[in-house]
């Protein structure tokens, strides 16, 4: 449609926000049924007024001879008499507020890692960024979730003797998988019965030989994918690898492998893992940190409640999309609808809000998370476009910059 519309829905208050935005350069002048009726004295002229009407299912928008009209998701039922708000912010367009008449569909359920892998189950981890098997068939006996990253910190605030467990860390051992807040553990050691599929260069593995890890550079240590040369994880020790959450796909045996967009997937399980870690933890405010220690990006998990409806036609985040190669196709006619991540966030990369991040850096309340530093990046950038893709009212909230990650 030539009017895009953004609908932000909160399940908890089971209200939405519209805002109605021509893509056209003209200007809007509204009419929402049924109450509302607006044609404002125009300051600028001339262009058509827009009529805008409200249904319980479905948005209608009309401008001169043109009449565009979406449907909203199945499930989703608008009460039109509880319009309110109506404003018209220039840049922007028409902003009003409306109660939904019944709780929209419950989110879909999302299976994260700590769920979806079983014992006694064989997977397959694909890199996913290319689809190259890189551990192929492989049945765990234990799968054991790990104490957070600072857990050690923890035991030296609690033991009033010395650390019983300094310098020790925890191997995982043929057949088990150790999951982490952003990593899987697997033991390496016994891979020759993947012969085509070697998990990591071998220099690589020439150097943990010496399990010498003071002489490792940090390079030496990059799990690398054969084939797009894409960073998959580490070598953490003689034996030990780890794979980054956001590098591979873990797939049932049985099940072959469906490529996701990139965007989609980095979105989706950086959303799993603050969901998980703020219901956990109560932990709602988060730095995103590089493989090279470096702070990217600094992340506040505002809701996690919303429903978003956006129309697809000419909004400008999904052309943005192309940017990783990604087609998207709208779940239901011309809109798309998401369960979504509201964020507030900062970059921190050249330097930028470093004393916050400092301070961030130093609060307790704050939970780290490790990605490599180039999917920090990529993260960085799904984020601006998201926020570019947005209102420009809605863009900006306490000098942090706002955004959604899409589940
Ligand atoms: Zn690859």
């Amino acid at each position: 449609m030539a009017a895009a519309f953004l609908m932000e829905i909160r399940r908890a208050t089971q209200s939405a926000l519209l805002v109605v935005r021509s893509s056209a350069p003209r200007q809007l002048l509204p009419e929402a049924y049924p109450l509302l009726f607006l044609r404002s004295a125009a300051a600028d002229i001339p262009s058509a007024p827009v009529e805008v009407s409200v249904c319980t299912d479905s948005l209608e928008v009309r401008s001169g001879g043109s009449c565009d009209a979406a449907a909203l998701p199945a499930g989703v039922s608008l009460a039109p008499s509880s319009c309110r708000g109506l404003r018209r912010l220039r840049g922007d367009g028409l902003h009003l507020r409306v109660r939904l008449r019944g709780p929209p569909p419950a989110a879909d359920v999302v299976f994260t890692l700590r769920e979806s892998l079983k014992p006694n189950k064989n997977y397959i981890f694909y890199c996913q960024s290319c689809g190259d098997i890189v551990v192929s068939d492989r049945k765990f006996l234990r799968v054991l979730p790990l104490p957070s990253e600072n857990w050690s910190d923890l035991v030296e605030d609690w033991c009033c003797h010395p650390d019983p467990f300094a310098k020790r860390t925890l191997h995982p051992q043929h057949g088990d998988c150790f999951l982490g807040d952003t990593f899987l553990l697997l033991d390496s050691r016994n891979e020759s019965h993947v012969p085509e599929s070697p998990v990591c260069c071998s220099d690589a593995a020439h150097c943990v030989s010496q399990s010498d890890s003071n002489l490792k550079s940090k390079e030496d240590t990059r799990v690398i994918c054969k084939r797009c040369k894409t960073m998959l994880g580490e070598t953490v020790s003689s034996g030990t690898i780890k794979y980054y959450v956001t590098e591979v796909v873990i797939q049932s045996a049985e099940g072959g492998f469906s490529p996701t967009p990139r965007s989609q997937f980095v979105q989706s399980i950086v959303a799993q893992c603050l969901l998980e870690l703020s219901s956990a933890k109560s932990t709602f405010r988060f730095t995103i940190k590089g493989d090279n220690g470096k702070t990217y990006i600094l992340i506040w998990l505002l809701n996690s409640d919303t429903l978003l409806v956006e129309s697809l036609g000419s909004s400008s985040s999904h052309s943005d999309f192309t940017l990783f190669g990604d087609i998207l196709t709208p779940s239901s006619g011309p809109v798309g609808s998401w369960n979504a991540l509201k964020v507030l966030y900062q970059p921190c990369i050249q330097c930028r809000n470093k004393e916050l991040a400092d301070a961030w850096e130093d609060d307790m309340g704050v939970h780290p998370l490790k990605f490599p530093s180039e999917t920090c990046l990529e993260l960085l950038l799904i984020l601006g476009l998201s926020t570019t893709s947005l209102p420009p009212s809605l863009r900006c909230m306490n000098s942090f910059q706002v955004a959604f990650l899409k589940m």
